[in-house]
């Protein structure tokens, strides 16, 4: 099938991550018939528009342009232009810049069209080996230690498959501050220059992650995708310590029945395990 782009159509084109043969030919027609393409960094696209053998114009749109530039494309939209849109690598928007961009010509009813292709992190995703019915992406965990072990912390009960693109400088701090805060058991993947020479997908826990990446210094260059595995799903029926420590204090001058309800209300649990419990503590279960 030949693609053929229509007038006053915003197209969101995903480009290669590493290999530039994964490139769809789907995008490569639309690059190449489009009146324009908006990319996060000229020179960077034009090296793999010129790799493609694609002059259409560029036009540098990035996160400090954006909002005023918005504007003035939708305008050239609703003239009949169409435009690509495209970023560095992989999927635009998704931790990269077009947000604005798309949400505005959206409100001005103008038709924004995906050429979809490679994004890091479901390419990551589907080779980690975690699960990957329910996942969460979290992109770029803060670069301050307190604000991401404070945003870490706010995962910790997450149990869908965490994904977190990372910067080569910051990884080892941030699988440290994961083992602190999710767990040093906790298994993880890093998934390291996917498409590309030095491609590298190795999983551990976490504190064997943080280890491995700090021995191997190579570890800490490239482009990384990190990726946890979901907290583990409390026992339904699991009676903490202090629900303990509070029944068995109350079945000392208590009948079981009275103190187990009692216990459930103090601890904020049910009754019934606590019940269960002290059948066993009581030597009757
Ligand atoms: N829009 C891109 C996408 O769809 O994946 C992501 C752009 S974001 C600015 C760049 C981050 O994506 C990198 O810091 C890294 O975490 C991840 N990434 C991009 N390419 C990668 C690759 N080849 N291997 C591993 N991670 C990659």
């Amino acid at each position: 099938m030949t693609t053929t782009v229509e007038a006053g159509v915003l197209y969101v084109v995903a480009t290669p991550i590493g290999n530039v043969d994964d490139i769809s030919q789907r995008a490569r027609e639309v690059l190449a018939a489009v009146d324009a393409i908006a990319a996060e960094d000229t020179r960077h696209s034009g090296r793999l528009l010129q790799q493609l053998q694609i002059d259409t114009p560029t036009r540098a749109l990035h996160e400090h342009n954006e909002r005023n530039l918005a504007p003035k494309l939708v305008k050239r939209l609703q003239t009949g232009e169409s435009l690509a849109l495209i970023s560095d690598a992989g999927t635009p928007l998704i931790s990269d810049p077009g947000f604005h961009l798309v949400k505005h010509a959206r409100e001005q009813g103008i038709r924004v069209v995906p050429v979809p292709g490679a994004s890091a992190m479901v390419a990551a995703l589907s080779v980690s080996g975690l699960p990957s019915d329910r996942f969460v992406f979290e992109g770029f965990l803060p670069a301050k230690t307190s604000a991401r072990q404070k945003r870490l912390t706010t995962l910790a009960n997450e149990s869908r498959t965490l994904i977190f693109y990372e910067a080569p400088h910051r990884v080892l701090d941030s699988l440290r501050d994961m083992a602190t805060t999710l767990g040093e058991q906790r298994h993880a993947v890093v998934a390291r220059e996917l498409t590309k020479t030095f491609e590298t997908v190795h999983d551990a826990n976490l504190a064997e992650l943080a280890d491995w990446v700090q021995q191997d210094s190579n570890q800490q260059k490239g482009e990384i995708v990190l990726l946890v595995a979901g907290a583990p799903a409390p026992e339904p029926d699991a009676v903490d310590g202090e629900a303990q420590r509070i029944l068995q204090l109350l079945m000392e001058e208590l009948p079981l029945s009275q103190a187990s309800a009692l216990a459930a209300k103090i601890a904020g649990g049910k009754k019934k395990p606590l019940y269960q419990l002290g059948l066993v503590l009581s030597g009757e279960g």
